[in-house]
Protein backbone atom coordinates (compact mmCIF):
# COMPACT_ATOMS: atom_id res chain seq x y z
CA UNK A 1 0.00 0.00 0.00
CA UNK A 2 1.29 3.26 -0.72
CA UNK A 3 1.15 6.92 1.49
CA UNK A 4 -1.85 7.76 -1.09
CA UNK A 5 -3.37 4.80 -0.95
CA UNK A 6 -2.85 4.58 3.45
CA UNK A 7 -3.98 8.25 3.48
CA UNK A 8 -7.77 7.41 1.26
CA UNK A 9 -7.62 4.43 3.46
CA UNK A 10 -7.73 6.38 6.56
CA UNK A 11 -9.80 8.63 5.04
CA UNK A 12 -12.66 6.20 4.36
CA UNK A 13 -12.21 4.78 8.22
CA UNK A 14 -12.68 8.20 9.95
CA UNK A 15 -15.91 9.20 7.38
CA UNK A 16 -17.55 5.65 8.56
CA UNK A 17 -16.78 6.88 12.09
CA UNK A 18 -18.09 9.71 12.02
CA UNK A 19 -21.02 8.84 9.01
CA UNK A 20 -21.65 5.29 9.92
CA UNK A 21 -22.71 3.66 6.79
CA UNK A 22 -25.36 0.91 7.51
CA UNK A 23 -26.99 -2.01 5.09
CA UNK A 24 -29.53 -0.96 2.96
CA UNK A 25 -31.44 -4.19 3.77
CA UNK A 26 -31.02 -5.06 7.42
CA UNK A 27 -29.23 -2.11 8.50
CA UNK A 28 -26.05 -3.31 10.49
CA UNK A 29 -23.19 -1.03 9.88
CA UNK A 30 -21.18 -1.88 7.04
CA UNK A 31 -17.22 -2.60 6.78
CA UNK A 32 -14.44 -0.62 5.11
CA UNK A 33 -14.81 -3.04 1.90
CA UNK A 34 -18.38 -3.33 1.94
CA UNK A 35 -20.83 -1.03 -0.41
CA UNK A 36 -24.66 -0.43 0.31
CA UNK A 37 -25.10 -4.16 1.37
CA UNK A 38 -23.55 -6.41 4.23
CA UNK A 39 -21.85 -9.05 2.68
CA UNK A 40 -24.85 -11.49 3.94
CA UNK A 41 -27.95 -9.67 2.16
CA UNK A 42 -25.71 -9.04 -0.70
CA UNK A 43 -25.01 -12.68 -0.86
CA UNK A 44 -28.66 -13.44 -0.68
CA UNK A 45 -29.95 -10.44 -2.90
CA UNK A 46 -32.76 -12.24 -4.70
CA UNK A 47 -31.79 -11.87 -8.33
CA UNK A 48 -34.00 -12.72 -10.74
CA UNK A 49 -32.03 -14.15 -13.27
CA UNK A 50 -34.24 -12.73 -16.23
CA UNK A 51 -30.52 -12.46 -18.37
CA UNK A 52 -30.53 -16.41 -18.73
CA UNK A 53 -33.89 -16.33 -20.13
CA UNK A 54 -34.91 -16.40 -23.55
CA UNK A 55 -38.34 -15.27 -22.47
CA UNK A 56 -39.18 -13.63 -18.84
CA UNK A 57 -42.00 -13.75 -16.61
CA UNK A 58 -42.18 -9.78 -16.91
CA UNK A 59 -42.56 -9.92 -20.00
CA UNK A 60 -45.88 -12.08 -20.17
CA UNK A 61 -47.27 -8.88 -17.95
CA UNK A 62 -47.22 -7.01 -21.41
CA UNK A 63 -48.52 -9.29 -23.45
CA UNK A 64 -51.62 -8.32 -25.50
CA UNK A 65 -51.10 -4.40 -24.32
CA UNK A 66 -48.16 -3.53 -26.05
CA UNK A 67 -45.73 -4.30 -28.30
CA UNK A 68 -42.85 -4.62 -25.44
CA UNK A 69 -39.31 -6.09 -26.76
CA UNK A 70 -37.52 -7.46 -23.89
CA UNK A 71 -38.21 -6.66 -20.07
CA UNK A 72 -34.98 -6.57 -17.71
CA UNK A 73 -35.48 -6.43 -14.22
CA UNK A 74 -32.43 -7.22 -11.12
CA UNK A 75 -34.33 -8.81 -8.20
CA UNK A 76 -37.10 -9.61 -6.78
CA UNK A 77 -39.49 -7.16 -4.86
CA UNK A 78 -39.62 -9.20 -1.58
CA UNK A 79 -39.10 -9.17 2.17
CA UNK A 80 -36.73 -6.76 3.15
CA UNK A 81 -34.92 -6.10 -0.04
CA UNK A 82 -38.43 -3.46 -0.44
CA UNK A 83 -36.20 -1.22 1.81
CA UNK A 84 -33.39 -1.03 -0.81
CA UNK A 85 -36.03 0.57 -3.28
CA UNK A 86 -37.90 2.73 -0.45
CA UNK A 87 -34.22 4.09 0.50
CA UNK A 88 -33.91 5.18 -3.08
CA UNK A 89 -37.15 6.37 -3.88
CA UNK A 90 -37.92 8.28 -0.41
CA UNK A 91 -34.99 8.52 1.56
CA UNK A 92 -32.49 10.10 -0.68
CA UNK A 93 -29.78 7.30 -1.33
CA UNK A 94 -28.83 8.77 -4.69
CA UNK A 95 -25.65 6.75 -4.41
CA UNK A 96 -27.39 3.50 -3.90
CA UNK A 97 -29.70 4.02 -7.21
CA UNK A 98 -26.54 4.60 -9.47
CA UNK A 99 -24.85 1.09 -7.86
CA UNK A 100 -28.16 -1.11 -7.96
CA UNK A 101 -28.96 1.06 -11.93
CA UNK A 102 -25.37 -0.06 -13.02
CA UNK A 103 -25.63 -3.47 -11.95
CA UNK A 104 -29.07 -3.83 -14.15
CA UNK A 105 -27.22 -2.17 -16.93
CA UNK A 106 -24.32 -4.55 -16.71
CA UNK A 107 -26.95 -7.61 -17.13
CA UNK A 108 -29.32 -5.77 -19.70
CA UNK A 109 -26.47 -6.48 -22.72
CA UNK A 110 -26.86 -10.24 -21.48
CA UNK A 111 -30.01 -11.04 -22.68
CA UNK A 112 -30.66 -13.03 -25.43
CA UNK A 113 -31.83 -11.84 -28.52
CA UNK A 114 -30.94 -7.88 -26.99
CA UNK A 115 -31.11 -5.64 -29.64
CA UNK A 116 -28.78 -2.67 -30.19
CA UNK A 117 -30.25 0.09 -27.38
CA UNK A 118 -30.45 3.71 -28.28
CA UNK A 119 -31.72 5.76 -25.61
CA UNK A 120 -33.00 5.25 -21.96
CA UNK A 121 -36.13 7.34 -20.74
CA UNK A 122 -37.11 7.51 -17.24
CA UNK A 123 -40.84 7.36 -16.09
CA UNK A 124 -41.00 10.46 -15.73
CA UNK A 125 -42.48 12.33 -12.19
CA UNK A 126 -44.76 15.10 -12.04
CA UNK A 127 -42.95 17.98 -11.79
CA UNK A 128 -44.20 19.64 -8.40
CA UNK A 129 -43.19 16.00 -6.89
CA UNK A 130 -39.77 15.91 -8.38
CA UNK A 131 -39.54 19.56 -6.64
CA UNK A 132 -40.88 18.33 -3.69
CA UNK A 133 -38.30 14.91 -3.70
CA UNK A 134 -35.80 16.93 -5.09
CA UNK A 135 -34.84 13.87 -8.12
CA UNK A 136 -36.19 11.75 -10.14
CA UNK A 137 -35.70 8.01 -8.73
CA UNK A 138 -36.40 6.39 -12.26
CA UNK A 139 -33.49 9.23 -13.73
CA UNK A 140 -31.16 8.28 -11.10
CA UNK A 141 -31.61 4.25 -11.97
CA UNK A 142 -31.51 5.24 -15.92
CA UNK A 143 -28.06 7.04 -15.29
CA UNK A 144 -26.58 3.90 -13.37
CA UNK A 145 -28.48 1.57 -16.36
CA UNK A 146 -26.27 4.06 -18.72
CA UNK A 147 -22.93 3.08 -17.01
CA UNK A 148 -23.28 -0.57 -16.44
CA UNK A 149 -24.23 -0.65 -20.02
CA UNK A 150 -21.13 1.06 -21.15
CA UNK A 151 -18.72 -0.83 -18.84
CA UNK A 152 -20.28 -4.26 -20.19
CA UNK A 153 -20.45 -3.07 -23.96
CA UNK A 154 -17.82 -4.58 -26.47
CA UNK A 155 -15.43 -1.11 -26.97
CA UNK A 156 -15.87 0.29 -30.79
CA UNK A 157 -18.77 -2.53 -31.52
CA UNK A 158 -21.43 -0.93 -30.28
CA UNK A 159 -22.77 2.76 -29.35
CA UNK A 160 -23.51 3.22 -25.75
CA UNK A 161 -27.43 4.70 -25.46
CA UNK A 162 -28.02 8.18 -24.17
CA UNK A 163 -30.49 8.77 -21.64
CA UNK A 164 -33.52 11.20 -22.48
CA UNK A 165 -34.64 12.50 -18.89
CA UNK A 166 -37.35 14.97 -20.92
CA UNK A 167 -38.70 13.10 -23.89
CA UNK A 168 -41.74 12.45 -21.63
CA UNK A 169 -43.86 14.56 -19.57
CA UNK A 170 -46.20 13.51 -16.28
CA UNK A 171 -49.14 15.65 -17.57
CA UNK A 172 -51.08 15.03 -14.08
CA UNK A 173 -50.15 15.00 -10.62
CA UNK A 174 -51.31 11.32 -9.98
CA UNK A 175 -51.61 10.26 -6.45
CA UNK A 176 -50.12 7.12 -4.59
CA UNK A 177 -50.08 4.07 -6.62
CA UNK A 178 -49.87 1.86 -3.83
CA UNK A 179 -53.29 1.74 -2.21
CA UNK A 180 -55.25 1.65 -5.57
CA UNK A 181 -56.64 -1.99 -6.95
CA UNK A 182 -55.37 -2.93 -10.71
CA UNK A 183 -58.32 -1.29 -12.30
CA UNK A 184 -58.12 2.18 -10.78
CA UNK A 185 -54.44 2.46 -11.01
CA UNK A 186 -54.62 2.00 -15.20
CA UNK A 187 -57.42 4.56 -15.10
CA UNK A 188 -55.00 6.75 -12.99
CA UNK A 189 -52.02 6.82 -15.29
CA UNK A 190 -53.17 5.90 -19.09
CA UNK A 191 -53.55 9.61 -19.45
CA UNK A 192 -50.85 10.86 -17.63
CA UNK A 193 -47.59 11.10 -20.04
CA UNK A 194 -47.40 13.43 -23.64
CA UNK A 195 -43.85 13.67 -25.47
CA UNK A 196 -42.38 16.60 -24.17
CA UNK A 197 -42.45 19.20 -27.03
CA UNK A 198 -39.68 20.86 -25.63
CA UNK A 199 -37.20 17.95 -25.58
CA UNK A 200 -33.84 18.57 -27.28
CA UNK A 201 -33.91 14.97 -28.89
CA UNK A 202 -36.56 13.13 -30.59
CA UNK A 203 -35.67 9.25 -31.26
CA UNK A 204 -36.41 8.81 -34.78
CA UNK A 205 -39.10 6.09 -36.22
CA UNK A 206 -37.44 2.41 -35.46
CA UNK A 207 -35.33 3.66 -32.44
CA UNK A 208 -34.33 0.67 -29.64
CA UNK A 209 -35.88 2.78 -26.38
CA UNK A 210 -35.40 1.25 -23.22
CA UNK A 211 -38.19 2.51 -20.08
CA UNK A 212 -37.04 2.55 -17.14
CA UNK A 213 -38.52 2.57 -13.41
CA UNK A 214 -37.94 1.56 -9.99
CA UNK A 215 -40.58 -1.66 -9.74
CA UNK A 216 -42.62 -3.07 -12.04
CA UNK A 217 -45.91 -4.29 -10.53
CA UNK A 218 -49.13 -4.03 -12.06
CA UNK A 219 -46.96 -2.55 -15.77
CA UNK A 220 -49.73 0.03 -15.96
CA UNK A 221 -47.43 3.22 -15.92
CA UNK A 222 -44.83 1.80 -17.83
CA UNK A 223 -47.36 0.37 -20.58
CA UNK A 224 -48.49 4.17 -20.63
CA UNK A 225 -45.03 5.25 -21.60
CA UNK A 226 -44.37 2.52 -23.98
CA UNK A 227 -47.83 2.97 -26.03
CA UNK A 228 -47.07 6.69 -26.32
CA UNK A 229 -43.28 5.38 -27.74
CA UNK A 230 -44.55 3.10 -29.98
CA UNK A 231 -47.51 4.96 -31.12
CA UNK A 232 -46.65 8.49 -31.68
CA UNK A 233 -42.66 8.12 -32.18
CA UNK A 234 -42.67 4.49 -33.78
CA UNK A 235 -40.39 3.15 -31.76
CA UNK A 236 -39.43 -0.04 -30.77
CA UNK A 237 -39.72 -0.21 -26.12
CA UNK A 238 -38.02 -2.26 -23.77
CA UNK A 239 -38.28 -2.00 -20.42
CA UNK A 240 -35.91 -2.08 -17.19
CA UNK A 241 -36.63 -1.97 -13.74
CA UNK A 242 -34.89 -2.52 -10.65
CA UNK A 243 -37.53 -4.93 -8.72
CA UNK A 244 -40.07 -7.51 -10.21
CA UNK A 245 -43.29 -8.04 -8.00
CA UNK A 246 -44.16 -11.64 -8.66
ZN1 LIG B 1 -27.45 -6.65 5.63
Amino acid sequence: MNLLEGLEKCGRLLFDLCFPRICAVCGVPLNFHEQHFCLECFADLPLTYFWNMEETPAERVFWGRCPVERVHSLFYYTDNYRKAVHHIKYGGNIPLGLYLGRMLGERVTQYPNVAQIDYIVPVPLHWGKKLKRGYNQAEIIAKGIQKGMQDSLPDNTSRSPEVLPTLLRRKSYTTTQTAKDRISRWQNVKNAFEINSASKVRPPEGSHILVCDDVLTTGATLEACASILVEQLGCRVSIATLAYVE
